[in-house]
C-alpha cells in the first residue's frame, strides 16, 4: 500500500510523496490515508511494543481497514476522532476577500401589533394559562421559515480551502484546457507512427522531454524521444510507447545517454497515450453549477484550481450565535458539585457543536439569566454581530419563560410560531426581528428559541434551525435528507403527536436501511441522541409500528454499515 506513494521518516515527521496526477493523488492517499494516524503515532515516538499489542488484525479493525489473505498490508491506524478536522475559520467576511454583494431580502413583516405573549410586569398570576399561539403542523412550521428567512446574499472569495462547504451564486467556466498542451500518459519514447501502425524497429532517440516548462523539438517518422509522464509531446509525434515496450539498444559514447532503442511494439495507433489538449476540460465549458456546494471531499475545489479559477461568486454564509437562558443553568465545566436545583449548560456546546458540523461560524453568546432586561440587551448585542441566533430554554409557559415576550414587546420583532405539533420540541419558536445594519437599513434577522431539553434543542435544531441556515446560504434543497428505511425492532407511537424518534440507521449486507431505537426518548435525555445518526418520523397514533415497517428517516450523520467494505 505504501509502495507507490514513497513514504519515509525524517525526525519525527512522515513524508509521503504522491504521484503528480490528481487521479493517481487521490488514489494513492485514499490507499494509505487510514494507515496514516498509526504512522504518525510511530512517528511520534511512541513504543510499537505496545502500539502493537493487540495484533494486526485488531490495528486493521480499530483503523477500519479489511485484512485481505495474502495481501498483508501492515496498515492499521486509530480512530482519531479529530482527524476529520473542518477549517471553522471560513464563513463570514472578515478579511476573508468577501466582498458584500447587493442585499437581497424577504420583505419583513412590521413588529406585531398585538403581542401575544405576556406581559411579564403582571407576573405569574395574569399569565395565559394556555399558550396563544397557534399549534403548527411541523409542515406549516417549515413551510414560515421558508417564507421569513432571508434571501441568501452573495459576495466574492477566494478559491482557498475555506471555500468548502460555501455554494456557488454563478456558474463557472474553465479559461483554460486541461491539459494545456499535448501531453504523455506513460512513460516512454513519443513517436511518428507510420500508415502501417507498425513501430517495430531501432529507431534513434533524438531528444528528451521531461515534464517541466520550456520547448520541444518537433520529431520525424523515424526518430524517437524520450518522455516522461505528463511532460509535452514534441510537435509532430503521434503516439507514446511505454518504456516496458522498448529494449536499449545502444549508449552514446560517453555511455551517458540512450542513442537507440528498439521498439517492440507491431500494431500502434494514432494518440494512443497521449492526453489531448482540453481532453479532460475544454476551455470555456462551465466545470461547475450555480447552486453546487464545494464539499471537502475534493472533487469541487480541484476543479476550481486545475482550470486556475482564483475567485468566485458564492452565497454569504450565516454566523450563528448561541445562547443558554436560565437561572439555573451553570457553565458546563464549573468545578465543584451543584447546588439543588443547577444544572449544567448542555445545549450551548451541543448546538455549537451542530452548527460547526455544518461549517458555520459559530459566536458562544454564554447563558443568560431569566430577567427581561438581561436577555433583551443580550439579544442586541448578539445581533451587531450575528446573523442567527439560537437560544435555548425559555419557551415553555413559566411565568419566567421570557423569550417571547422579549422578542414582541421588546424588539418589536414577529414571531411565526410560538407551538408545534411534535415530540419532542412542542414550544419550537421562530421569529424575525428588524436590525438596522451598518448602512442603517433595517433588514431581518432570524431567532429560534428552542425548547430547553437538551434532546428537544438538539432534535429541533436539525429540523427547523438546520433548513433556515442552508436557505440563507443558498444549499437547495435545504434541510435534512429524508430516506425510507426499515424498523429494526417494534417501535410504539405517541397517541397525539408525531415523534422525531432519535435512532441508528445502519446498512446491512442486503443494502437495506435499518433503524434502531437510542432507547429512552425523554426530551431530557440527551444521551437519547448518542450515537443516533437519524431522526425517525413516526406518525401519531395508538397501534404502534412493527418490526420491518418502512418509514421515513432524516439523516443527521453518516450510516455505517455492519460490515467493512
Ligand atoms: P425551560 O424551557 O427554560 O423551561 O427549560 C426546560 C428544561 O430544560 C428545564 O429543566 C431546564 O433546566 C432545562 N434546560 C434549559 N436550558 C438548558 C441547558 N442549556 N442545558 C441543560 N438543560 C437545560
Ligand atoms: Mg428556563
Amino acid at each position: 500500500m505504501m509502495s507507490r506513494p514513497v513514504a519515509g521518516v525524517r525526525n519525527k515527521t512522515v513524508i509521503v510523496t504522491l504521484p503528480g496526477s490528481p487521479k493517481g493523488a487521490k488514489e494513492n492517499l485514499q490507499a494509505i490515508i487510514k494507515t496514516l494516524p498509526h504512522a504518525c503515532l510511530q512517528a511520534a515516538g511512541m513504543d510499537s511494543r505496545t502500539l502493537h499489542a493487540g495484533g494486526v488484525k485488531k490495528l486493521e479493525a480499530d483503523a477500519g481497514i479489511a485484512s485481505s489473505a495474502g495481501n498483508h498490508t501492515h496498515a492499521h491506524g486509530h480512530d482519531h476522532s479529530h482527524t476529520h478536522g473542518h477549517d471553522h475559520s471560513h464563513g463570514h467576511g472578515h478579511g476573508h476577500g468577501h466582498g458584500h454583494g447587493h442585499r437581497n431580502l424577504v420583505r419583513h413583516t412590521a413588529p406585531s401589533a398585538n403581542p401575544m405573549s405576556n406581559d411579564p410586569s403582571l407576573g405569574p398570576s395574569r399569565r395565559n394559562r394556555e399558550s396563544p399561539y397557534p399549534m403548527l403542523s411541523v409542515d406549516d412550521a417549515l413551510q414560515k421559515i421558508r417564507e421569513n428567512v432571508p434571501c441568501p446574499q452573495t459576495c466574492t472569495s477566494k478559491v482557498r480551502i475555506s471555500l468548502c462547504g460555501q455554494v456557488l451564486a454563478e456558474d463557472v467556466a474553465a479559461q483554460e484546457n486541461v491539459p494545456a498542451f499535448r501531453a504523455s500518459i506513460v512513460d516512454g519514447y513519443a513517436v511518428v507512427v507510420p500508415k502501417d501502425g507498425n513501430m517495430k524497429g531501432v529507431f534513434p532517440v533524438v531528444s528528451v522531454s521531461h515534464a517541466a516548462p520550456g520547448e520541444a523539438k518537433p520529431l520525424k517518422e523515424g526518430e524517437i524521444a524520450r518522455i516522461t509522464t505528463g511532460a509535452p509531446l514534441p510537435p509532430g509525434a503521434t503516439s507514446v510507447i511505454m518504456v516496458e515496450d522498448t529494449v536499449l539498444k545502444t549508449l552514446t559514447e560517453d555511455g551517458k545517454e540512450e542513442k537507440e532503442v528498439e521498439i517492440l511494439a507491431d500494431n500502434v495507433s494514432e494518440g494512443e497515450n497521449i492526453r489531448e489538449v482540453g481532453s479532460d476540460i475544454k476551455a470555456g465549458s462551465i466545470v461547475l453549477r450555480k447552486g453546487e456546494q464545494i464539499s471537502a471531499v475534493g472533487g469541487e475545489i480541484g476543479m476550481l484550481a486545475s482550470v486556475g479559477a482564483a475567485e468566485v461568486k458564492t452565497y454569504l454564509q450565516p454566523t450563528v450565535g448561541i445562547l443558554s437562558t436560565g437561572d439555573e443553568i451553570v457553565p458546563h465545566d464549573r468545578p465543584g458539585d451543584l447546588r439543588l436545583g443547577e444544572v449544567r449548560d448542555t445545549n450551548r456546546l451541543a448546538l455549537m457543536s451542530a452548527v460547526m458540523e455544518q461549517g458555520y461560524d459559530v459566536i458562544d453568546l454564554g447563558i443568560a439569566a431569566d430577567k427581561s432586561g438581561t436577555l433583551e440587551q443580550t439579544l442586541r448585542d448578539a445581533f451587531s454581530s450575528v446573523d442567527v441566533v439560537i437560544t435555548s430554554g425559555g419557551v415553555s409557559m413559566g411565568e419566567l419563560d421570557l423569550l417571547k415576550p422579549t422578542i414582541e414587546r421588546a424588539l418589536g420583532g414577529t414571531i411565526h410560531f410560538g407551538r408545534v405539533a411534535m415530540k419532542p420540541g412542542k414550544p419550537t419558536t421562530f421569529a424575525t426581528v428588524p436590525v438596522k445594519d451598518s448602512a442603517g437599513e433595517r433588514v431581518p434577522k432570524v431567532i429560534f428559541g428552542l425548547p430547553g431539553n437538551p434532546a428537544s434543542a438538539l432534535v429541533t435544531f436539525h429540523l427547523f434551525v438546520l433548513p433556515a441556515l442552508h436557505q440563507m446560504a443558498g444549499i437547495e434543497p435545504a434541510g435534512l435528507t429524508k430516506a425510507p428505511v426499515l424498523l429494526g425492532h417494534d417501535f410504539s407511537l405517541d397517541k397525539s403527536r408525531p415523534e422525531y424518534h432519535r435512532a441508528i440507521v445502519t446498512v446491512n449486507s442486503d443494502g437495506q436501511l435499518v433503524a434502531t431505537s437510542t432507547g429512552v426518548q425523554r426530551s431530557s435525555r440527551v444521551g437519547s441522541l448518542k450515537g443516533a445518526n437519524c431522526l425517525l418520523c413516526l406518525p401519531s397514533g395508538t397501534e404502534g409500528l412493527k418490526k420491518g415497517a418502512k418509514v421515513d428517516a432524516l439523516f443527521m450523520g453518516q450510516v455505517r454499515s455492519e460490515f467493512r467494505l
